[in-house]
């Protein structure tokens, strides 16, 4: 069943509202944490070498945990949004989502997904 234009329009607005808060709040306590291990870590000289080895699977932990939880992150907001394609579930955000605007298509399928 397509949407309307105007609706699928609202979608991706509020979408890219929520994606840009998000993306605020979560550059934000990344870099605290990048700049935040440079000051810790400049103290390390004392440290014993288990605590070295420690450190650096929890830095590396967490520069893992940042791709997952944005990765999530993002499929949580495309879906709590539907923009995806009811048929295929393809995304329609940036490009994808501007092509369904265009063609009033899905790009992954085809299927009308847009009604003016
Ligand atoms: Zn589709």
């Amino acid at each position: 069943m397509p949407i309307l234009l105007s609706a699928f329009l609202e979608r991706q607005r509020l979408f890219r509202r929520a994606s840009n808060l998000w993306s605020g709040c979560f550059l934000a306590l990344f870099f605290t944490v990048l700049f935040g291990n440079i000051w810790f870590t400049a103290r390390s000289d004392a440290w014993p070498s288990a605590a070295k080895g420690v450190w650096l699977v929890v830095f590396f932990g967490f520069l893992l945990a940042c791709i997952l939880v944005s990765y999530l992150m993002n499929k949580h907001l495309v879906s709590r949004h539907a923009l995806l394609c009811p048929m295929c579930g393809t995304k329609l955000v940036g490009a994808a989502g501007q092509i369904a605007v265009a063609t009033k298509n899905c790009p992954g399928c085809g299927q009308k997904v847009i009604d003016d």
